[in-house]
């Protein structure tokens, strides 16, 4: 078959039978903030010319969407420090067939964005917060001031944005003890919150990852001393489970990429800032799609062909080891 011709209404089928219906776009690796699981203390981010530009970035989602993606995460970095972002936002969630666009930010923006974003079509914002207390999330961020993340959730609540989740990395050692004052902050707002383990991307020198490990079970135990939680039937695919709080419209999601691998059920891929089309967040099997972009612009047959050629090499899983650091790659040049 000549695929570069005949894309439109085949979807994306993995090698091991997986559909794939959602997609982490990556609109740039810099940040305002530099949390010390995600980032090294002085990064070096890509020059502005190696970043897909507004129209590259409007392209590529194009082109998934019409390959059966349903669903655009926008992230980073700080997707809400990318220059035309609302604009950005509205060519996306406008997209034929897809149902929605999202977002995953530090919220520090927020105060004087969350409306644009709302007006723009962003259907939902996963807001990362990992301490209640304004010195220790100094300390994780860097330089982050708990002040303006609070203001930010207050702005997301008046622009109107429903089931705002908090994403929470729990650190051994560092703010394990601060899991029942997230969940409770979540239960008394009305947010769901989803608890990650730590995952070893990138090397850092803040702490050793493998000594900072908890699990999401031990997480959940941590819970079940103040909450009632039943298994909620609802997933994102990938590796998270949701509880539902009895009496409470919040959900707890555990994502346990160390301990819990739900990879047969992976229904997502991954853009990078920079174009490449990252198969999986555990490995390095890859295309770079700026190349064709930039070689062949305009050209979406070519353009969707390399994308169902590349995700021949989607692997089967990943393997974490936290006391090893096989992928050199962080976080934030990832698309979290
Ligand atoms: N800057 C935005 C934010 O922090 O929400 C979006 C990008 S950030 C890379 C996306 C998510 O990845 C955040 O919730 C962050 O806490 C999480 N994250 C970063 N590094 C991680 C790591 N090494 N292991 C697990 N989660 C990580
Ligand atoms: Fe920035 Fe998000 Fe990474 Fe923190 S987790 S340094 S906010 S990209």
């Amino acid at each position: 078959m000549d695929i570069a011709k005949n894309t439109t209404s085949v979807s994306l089928i993995d090698p091991f039978g997986r559909s794939i219906n959602y997609l982490r776009l990556s609109v740039t690796d810099r940040c305002n903030l530099r949390c010390t699981y995600c980032m090294a203390e002085d990064m070096t981010f890509l020059p502005r010319q190696q970043i897909l530009s507004l129209e590259e970035l409007r392209d590529v989602a194009a082109a998934f969407v019409e390959l059966g993606v349903e669903k655009i995460r926008l992230t980073g970095g700080e997707p809400l420090i990318r220059r035309d972002i609302i604009k950005l936002v509205s060519s996306i969630s406008c997209l034929p067939g897809l149902k929605e666009v999202t977002m995953t930010t530090n919220g520090m923006l927020l105060p004087k964005m969350a409306h644009s974003l709302k007006d723009a079509g962003l259907a939902r914002l996963n807001i990362s917060i990992d301490s209640l207390q304004a010195d220790r999330f100094k300390e994780i961020t860097r330089n982050g001031d708990l002040a303006v993340w609070h203001s930010g959730i207050c702005a997301a609540k008046k622009a109107g944005f429903a089931k705002i989740k908090l994403n929470a990395v729990i650190l051994a050692g560092f703010n394990d003890h601060e899991v029942l004052d997230l969940a409770r902050y979540a239960v008394d707002n009305e947010l769901d919150i989803s608890f990650i383990e730590e995952m070893p991307l990138g090397a850092i020198s803040s702490h050793e990852r493998a000594t900072t490990q908890i699990s999401s079970e031990q997480i959940r135990q941590q819970l079940a001393q103040e909450f009632s939680l039943v298994n909620s039937l609802e997933t994102t695919g990938g590796p998270s489970r949701y509880m539902q709080v009895i009496d409470s419209p919040t959900k707890i999601g555990f994502i346990s990429p160390m301990t819990n691998n739900f990879c047969e059920s992976c229904n997502r891929v991954r853009m990078t800032a920079e174009g490449r089309f990252l198969l999986c967040l555990g490995n390095e099997h890859s295309m770079d799609l700026r190349d064709i972009l930039r070689r062949y612009p305009g050209d979406d047959g070519l353009l969707k062909s390399k994308i169902l050629e590349a995700l021949q090499s989607k692997p089967e899983r990943h393997h974490f080891d936290p006391n090893r650091t096989d992928i050199v790659r962080f976080m934030n040049m990832t698309g979290g």
